[in-house]
């Protein structure tokens, strides 16, 4: 029986162990000296001036709507082709979530549906207060007409990056630098770019966006004492100035994250190459596959069946299963789960996004995924088609 082969994995070696390992024999385990530097590498790497790491993606997402504002009847509009979380941090904040249909070329938001909806909702009262773009498969939405939409109708931009860690538009901006938005949110989960364990980061340019978001991190704690309120009575004194949450970091994480970021450049070039091998491989098929990109992380690779048929992505993945490679679906487009239709939405309402779901299957990437490996999925892959 052949190996399995994932549809993604970490990549962990000696010295990511030895980093974590310090950490253990040091005294500190939380807050410590490494979340600082680790902090400053992801600012430094970005070209942003704040990061502030966070326990996950998810809670860096709650943390970084929360820093902006975003409360009980505000709007907040994103892409249906994400993981929940994106629009689950709109929803404990009481906000109401909705969605912008998709470019089908890209599986990212599509800057003409957004036009048209925000149109409409100027007519109606009901402009967003946020709108999170989603940098789908690492690859960079194009931001700076965004930026133009949002000066004009007077909503905040928090970039969802958690597939892009380490890629750029098409200008060459790092995503994380935040040239046309508030904030960026990454996620160090083991199937992206680099991985913490669980974890995540926010960056912004805006130094008081930044402070919000570290009380957030922290039950809303401040031990900064110019920050202080009242008179400090000694210094075991601090004041809690909003209600937050325990979403930190550990030190022993932010080791593994730091670690990790010395090969951030090496991960996303070995990922770009099984991106390079695949298309060359299956582009005289009648897949729809991925426009290659040498800005992208390369977190996903999205094929599409072109055939009406909707079981046959279903088949598909079956068919590869047996034959012990892993693949995925990304995405289930949010507003189709249960819980989002309890609240309202329902089959139909964004149509490009559903008919990209149908008919998508991820199948694997990461770093070290073997040449040996990349032709066996392309073989079976060849051979399923041609059954
Ligand atoms: C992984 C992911 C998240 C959540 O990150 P966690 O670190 O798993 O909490 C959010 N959005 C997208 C698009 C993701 O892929």
């Amino acid at each position: 029986m052949s190996t399995e082969i994932p549809y993604s994995r970490q990549d962990i070696d000696e010295r990511d162990i030895a980093a974590v390992t310090a950490v253990l024999r040091s005294d500190f385990l939380t807050q410590g000296p490494q979340i600082n530097r680790f902090e400053q590498a992801i600012s430094a790497h970005c070209f942003a001036k704040h990061a502030i790491v966070l326990s996950s993606g998810s809670a860096a997402l709650h943390c970084c709507y929360a820093a902006l504002g975003i409360q009980a009847g505000d709007r907040v509009w994103t892409s249906p082709i994400s993981f929940v979380a994106t629009a689950n941090a709109a929803l404990h904040l009481g906000a109401k979530v909705d969605f912008v249909d998709i470019d089908p070329a890209t599986g990212n938001m599509s800057l003409e549906a957004l036009k048209e909806k925000l149109d409409q909702a100027k007519a109606t009262a009901t402009l967003p207060k946020l709108v999170v773009p989603v940098h789908f498969t690492g690859r960079c939405v194009e931001l700076e007409p965004f930026r133009r939409l949002s000066k004009q109708f007077g909503f905040f931009i928090v970039e969802d990056a958690a597939h892009a860690f380490g890629a750029s538009d098409s200008s060459g901006n790092k995503v994380g630098s935040c040239r046309y938005s508030d904030a960026t949110v990454f996620s160090f989960h083991p199937v992206k770019s680099i991985t913490t364990g669980e974890g995540g980061a926010v960056t912004t340019n805006n130094p008081e966006l930044a402070t919000r978001i570290q009380l957030f991190r922290s039950h809303g704690i401040t031990r900064n004492q110019p920050d202080f309120l009242n008179p400090s009575p000694g210094p075991w004194y601090y004041e809690q100035h909003a209600l937050g949450f325990n979403y930190r970091l550990t030190d022993i994480q932010a080791a593994l994250g730091l670690s990790q970021m010395n090969r951030l450049d090496y991960f996303i070039q070995q990922r770009r190459k099984v991106a390079d091998f695949y298309t060359r491989a299956l582009s005289h098929t009648s897949l729809l596959l991925p426009p290659l990109s040498e800005v992208s992380a390369w977190h996903l690779y999205v094929i599409r069946f072109p055939h009406q048929e909707i079981e046959f992505r279903t088949k598909a993945f079956h068919y590869l299963r047996e034959r012990n490679i892993g693949t995925n679906v990304h995405y289930i487009p949010i507003h189709l789960q249960p819980y989002y239709k309890g609240i309202g939405f329902k089959e139909g309402d964004f149509p490009v996004a559903e008919s990209f779901f149908q008919r998508a299957l991820s199948i694997p990437i990461y770093s070290s995924l073997s040449k040996e490996d990349q032709q066996r999925v392309v073989q079976n892959l060849l051979e399923f088609i041609s059954i």
